[in-house]
């Protein structure tokens, strides 16, 4: 299977993969154009909450970074503007998760806490799992301070012209390497770099990306 990102013009669609919608916003596309049907206060966390009945949509009003479901039909998203949307698939199309994946939320190990669920209480194997990184600020463009080395290994920073960078996707792609995921996408761009891409740091941006992930109907 040939898995990654295309541009349709208001969107980052994931192409190659059956059974699921899955997509991120950007600046020329409006909010009504896009379908969400439960979101969660992100609070840079590691707490993942699971959807299991069509009763219950959060909307807002739980605290979470962390989207999981086997209910077909129902759009589960994160917002974001430079933290990585990273999606989750299993390609037998029972199961789908989102995280919205900062400095905080990897480094509380979001993305561990969404694989345990998916393996431990949807059983669900790590071959059978896609896993999709989103638009997020890139490791030569998130410029960080110098606190932040007490976090993350050493191996994901780097230095130029004094300033110090730290490279989310490649530590978080590294988790999912360890747990057993091969298939990886990698981002389709830099947030800070692309302007059809909303970025805090960048611009200050109050808008963000949303990106949703959605099981069809069989
Ligand atoms: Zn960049």
């Amino acid at each position: 299977m040939d898995i990654r990102w295309i541009f349709d013009g208001k969107f980052f669609v994931l192409d190659g993969i059956d059974g699921f919608s899955a997509r991120t916003s950007t600046r020329l596309a409006s909010d009504e154009e896009i379908k969400i049907d439960a979101y969660l206060k992100q609070v840079h966390s590691a707490h993942v909450f699971v959807i299991d009945d069509p009763e219950v949509m959060p909307r807002g009003e739980i605290e979470g970074d962390g989207l999981i479901t086997d209910i077909p039909a129902i759009a589960i998203g994160v917002r974001t503007a430079d933290c990585y949307p990273i999606f989750l698939m299993d390609i037998k199309g029972r199961t789908a998760a989102i995280l919205h994946a900062g400095w905080r939320g990897s480094y509380k190990g979001i993305v561990k806490r969404a694989l345990e669920i998916l393996f431990e209480q949807f059983g669900i194997s790590p071959g059978d799992t896609v896993a999709a990184f989103g638009p997020g600020i890139c490791g030569n463009c998130y410029e960080v301070g110098e606190e932040l080395m007490e976090f993350f290994p050493p191996e994901f920073f780097r230095r130029r012209n004094g300033k110090l960078f730290l490279d989310l996707f490649e530590f978080n792609r590294k988790i999912l390497e360890e747990n057993g995921i091969e298939w990886i996408v990698p981002p389709p761009a830099c947030t800070y770099e692309d302007d059809r891409l909303y970025s805090y740091r960048r611009r200050k941006d109050k808008s963000r990306l949303i990106s949703t992930v959605e099981i069809l109907p069989s």
